[in-house]
């Protein structure tokens, strides 16, 4: 638990200044949810942690690990904040999922809690897969006002059945902002702005009679669109895009399409939610134009097992001219694709919400 380097955690200052985050994690350990956890990085990186203690810090049959006197931590950044003068983000968390409903967990979540009311000068990013816990947990903890004052609430969202996330979120209690991580972006076409049941809250619908009207199947209400990017009526106001990095010979990282994230950004640019793009991840499916590729990649199934790797020498220069016929995609030099540099300039997208000061 230190400052971050997660690029999205800055803040940026009034003379342009950089102020890099922190990471807090109250305890470390978590159960996988759904197929975006596949690849999850902090099961990896507690590994050496979970033997040193005997423990099993991951899925079925596993306990939490609490971190030393991460309540400290807030209350040190907090000082430097205000010394600063600047509001400084904390992700929490890196290696956990605060709103995981387990008994032991109570109690740090109260303290958590508990801690963010005295430290206000710092805003705390509190992200989870398990947005239908939010309401319930944060009630429990008789802290439902400091959302507003310096909670960021954010869910992570980059397949199709997880966008019922989205909406739990966005029916959450409200927080300073409201936020997507949209990280990794799996789904090769992603609609961030479905029609949804303002009534039930229900994504799925039905054409009725006149081919026209979409309604709800459960309570046969009309549809909307526009509920999910809705930063002035309590939706998100905040998109964090990525594709996958990370992964092994036998689960490679799944690819980020660039049609998915053109899309997404097209919709949050038309409800003017900002976006921040992280990294395009280990493998790209789209057209390579304006990138410096680094390898071509072949293959034509969707399983990424099958795929080749065919390397681009850099001094042929970008492109190369020389796109194989049966190339699907490519890589980036640096392996998560996190620097800017080798992006087509569409992609160079890192904005944030407009700072609110409570
Ligand atoms: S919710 Fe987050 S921390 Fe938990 S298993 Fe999934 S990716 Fe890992």
């Amino acid at each position: 638990m230190a400052e971050t380097t997660i690029e999205w955690t800055a803040t940026p200052g009034s003379d342009g200044t950089m102020h890099q985050g922190f990471t807090l994690n109250p305890w470390i350990g978590c159960e996988r949810v759904d197929a975006m956890c596949d690849l999850c990085y902090a099961d990896v990186g507690s590994r050496r942690l979970a033997a040193q203690h005997h423990l099993k810090l991951w899925d079925e049959g596993s306990s939490r690990y609490q971190t030393k006197d991460p309540w400290g931590k807030l209350v040190t950044w907090n000082r430097r904040a205000e010394k600063l003068g600047v509001r400084l983000k904390v992700f929490c968390a890196s290696y956990s999922d605060w709103a995981e409903d387990r008994p032991e967990l109570v109690a740090p979540r109260q303290r958590l809690f508990d801690t963010i009311v005295d430290t206000p000068w710092l805003d705390l990013l509190l992200l989870t897969k398990r947005p239908q816990n939010i309401n319930r947990l944060v009630e429990a903890t008789k802290h439902v006002d400091v959302l507003t004052q310096n909670v960021w609430l954010g869910t992570s969202v980059g397949t199709k059945p997880s966008l019922e996330r989205a909406v739990q979120l966005v029916r959450s209690h409200e927080s300073v902002h409201k936020f997507l991580s949209m990280e990794p972006l799996l789904d090769p076409t992603f609609d961030l702005d479905p029609l949804v049941c303002q009534h039930c809250w229900g994504l799925e619908w039905q054409v009725g009679d006149d081919d026209a009207t979409p309604f709800c199947p459960e309570c046969e209400t009309e549809m909307v669109s526009g509920a999910i990017l809705d930063p002035l009526n309590g939706g998100i106001d905040w998109l964090i895009i990525g594709g996958e990095s990370g992964g092994s010979k036998e689960k490679f990282a799944r690819p980020l399409h660039l049609a998915a994230a053109r899309q997404v950004m097209a919709q949050a640019k038309e409800a003017g939610v900002p976006v921040f793009f992280k990294q395009m991840g280990r493998r790209i499916i789209g057209d390579s134009e304006g990138f410096e590729v680094n390898h071509w990649l072949i293959g034509d199934g969707v399983d990424p097992l099958d795929w080749k790797l065919e390397w681009v020498p850099p001094w042929l220069g970008p492109n190369a001219g020389k796109k194989p016929e049966n190339a699907i995609g490519f890589t980036l030099f640096d392996g998560h694709g996190g620097d800017p540099a080798d992006w087509a300039p569409e992609f160079r997208v890192r904005e944030y919400p407009e700072a609110v000061v409570p």
